[in-house]
């Protein structure tokens, strides 16, 4: 930006408009500058009271302190947390883009450590590539460039599960969380509290990986994505998908499945070459590059071999005119999966022609995407054009976020006597979680932004 001879104040007000995420390192920040006087402090810096976006700070009166994730929720616009303080270490629970999309700014201007499994830091640079690829195109604001990648990337330390390590005075180790492969829980014990935050959990087996197992601890931060919902029985929904694409191509149609590349895409090609071996399943997206890194991380999966089996199995779509000969399959597994751009809408170009063929969504929709669009008014933008779909289209819930039952069970299970309930929406998910939760005997705890609350 040209800023020779400017009026600093319409400076400002042209950085202001131009990006509502300019940080001043230090300078910004609201969290408060002195150590608590007891207890322990959380301070949210974000997905307090909102699923994704997260960002929590802990410190205790000795200063000693940490950061545990520190993410952008990818709506549109995007939602950035609040300015981190300064923290030597920060431990990012997993490579979703909501836990760990801010986390170049923060190593790059703080001079953080980061900590995560292997297969976390592994996959988090072409998570934040591809981040920063969409900030380009849909011409959003990002606080850091790909510069700061390359210092994130150089300030991992990895750490297998189970292997505790020393921050400062406290003890911290990692547990599988479920959710994805390298997917954590951190467990914190400050000697005089053991803190455990379940980052994104399931309690749930899934294709991929083992359900999270309840660790014991006095304060529980949890995830309540799912509150006040119970998923419908895995089984019958795997059924359920199985029986509709068996459908489909019977009528002589192949089925779009577009699924997110992190985890969605290698659990539906799972499924179907568990279920399906007969059929010519092709897969597209980002997905192709994360089953490659889980593959080099057998010990974040449940069953390596069934991975490299059904991978094997599949075809792996790597050009123009493989993308021209999986119009020809009976199955195509693709990014987005929300319709948001990527192969997936190629595909439903092509493919829409022919009543025969399905459009099968694996996961949830958010507002303004495309799969919403096409849900409620059976319309969606492809290449700038509004068009109107007139496919068979049907949804399914392959979620790996616990459900309200397993995040109450899980809350006993653990034995803690607070409970935190974040990364959950505030006036649908959180009430009947807060209720339950209560009514077993837990203090519960309903973080807002912003605001420091602390545990005694
Ligand atoms: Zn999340
Ligand atoms: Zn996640």
């Amino acid at each position: 930006m040209e800023t020779q001879g400017c009026d600093p104040q319409v400076l400002q007000f042209r950085m202001n408009r131009l990006n509502m995420v300019v940080y001043a390192p230090g300078r910004t920040t609201k969290y408060p500058s002195s150590p608590p006087d007891k207890g322990l402090r959380y301070h949210y810096l974000g997905g307090g009271n909102e699923v994704g976006n997260v960002g929590i700070v802990l410190e205790d009166p000795s200063s000693n302190r940490m950061l545990l994730d520190y993410g952008l929720a990818p709506t549109k616009p995007p939602r950035y947390p609040d300015e981190a303080p300064y923290v030597s270490d920060a431990i990012i629970t997993h490579s979703h883009i909501d836990h760990l999309g801010m986390v170049p700014w923060l190593a790059s201007n703080h001079n953080t450590k980061l900590h995560a499994t292997e297969l976390t830091a592994a996959i988090s640079e072409m998570m934040w590539y591809d981040c920063h690829k969409v900030s380009s195109i849909e011409r959003y604001p990002l606080p850091w460039d790909k510069r700061d990648i390359d210092i994130a990337l150089s300030a991992w330390n990895t750490h297998k599960f189970n292997s505790p390590w020393e921050q400062n005075d406290w003890k911290m180790e990692l547990h599988r969380a479920g959710h994805i492969p390298g997917a954590a829980m951190l467990h914190v014990d400050t000697g005089s509290k053991k803190v455990l935050f379940s980052g994104d959990f399931d309690t749930r087996d899934s294709q991929l990986v083992l359900g999270a197992k309840p660790v014991k601890t006095d304060v529980l931060f949890v995830e309540g994505t799912y509150g006040g919902r119970d998923h419908p029985s895995k089984e019958e929904e795997n059924l359920r998908f199985i029986k509709r694409i068996s459908e489909v191509v019977e009528r002589g149609g192949t089925a779009l499945v577009p699924a997110f590349a992190n985890g969605r895409t290698q659990d539906v090609v799972m499924l179907l070459h568990k279920h399906l071996p007969h059929l010519e399943v092709h897969v597209d997206g980002m997905g192709k590059r994360v089953a490659k890194l889980q593959m080099e991380h057998p010990e974040t999966l449940r069953d390596p071999a069934a991975l490299e089996d059904a991978w094997r199995w599949s075809r792996r779509v790597s050009s123009k005119s493989d993308r021209k000969k999986a119009l020809a399959a009976d199955v195509i597994v693709s990014t987005s999966g929300m319709l948001d751009g990527g192969p997936s809408i190629w595909y439903l170009n092509r493919l829409r022609h022919d009543p025969k063929n399905a459009l099968l969504l694996t996961g949830y929709q958010a507002k303004n995407t495309g799969g919403r669009r096409l849900l409620e008014e059976n319309r969606i933008p492809i290449f700038g054009n509004l068009t109107s779909i007139d496919l068979e289209i049907d949804q399914y819930s392959f979620s790996t976020h616990a459900g309200h039952s397993e995040i109450v069970q899980f809350a006993k299970d653990c034995e803690a006597e607070d409970v935190v309930i974040y990364h959950s929406d505030p006036s649908i998910a959180r009430p009947p979680l807060a209720k339950a939760l209560e009514e077993n005997g837990h203090n519960v705890h309903v973080p807002e932004n912003g605001i420091s609350g602390i545990l005694e």
